[in-house]
């Protein structure tokens, strides 16, 4: 893992709310896993207006 490839990206957990810190890759994907609720949020930019989030529920 590159971490020169990486910078950091703040959010809020679209599940409990919690202010995370993820890192976007080159590619612009986002990874990001929940240590209070601990669902995985993947996000991709698909165009320059539209983002995809998805958000997996780990039970
Ligand atoms: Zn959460």
């Amino acid at each position: 893992m590159e971490f020169k490839n990486l910078y950091p990206v703040q959010m809020h957990c679209p599940n409990c709310g919690k202010q995370l810190t993820g890192y976007k890759s080159k590619d612009g994907a986002l990874r990001i896993e929940c240590p209070r609720c601990m669902v995985k949020i993947f996000s991709k930019r698909i165009t320059r207006k539209e983002i995809n989030i998805k958000v997996t529920s780990a039970s």
